[in-house]
């Protein structure tokens, strides 16, 4: 895959996280919890992480992954 930001060759791997992952549009002080619609969960686990399978860009810095197909990891 292609970086939409620089245009080069991506690399493949798993962006992987430990309990909680949010992605939420003001950044929130205490609690990742969603506050609004716009804010959004991805990963919620309270003893485990989750993975995603993704693709980074190691020149600009972005990071591409499919926050719907979390992997459990035991
Ligand atoms: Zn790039």
């Amino acid at each position: 895959m292609k970086c939409f930001k620089c245009g080069k060759e991506m690399q493949n791997g798993f962006l992987q996280t430990t309990n909680i992952v949010a992605f939420n549009q003001t950044r929130h002080k205490i609690s990742l919890n969603p506050k609004n619609e716009a804010d959004v969960m991805i990963a919620r686990k309270a003893f485990t992480g989750t993975d995603f399978q993704g693709y980074i860009c190691k020149e600009c810095g972005l990071v591409v992954f499919n926050y719907k197909n979390g992997i459990s990891r035991f």
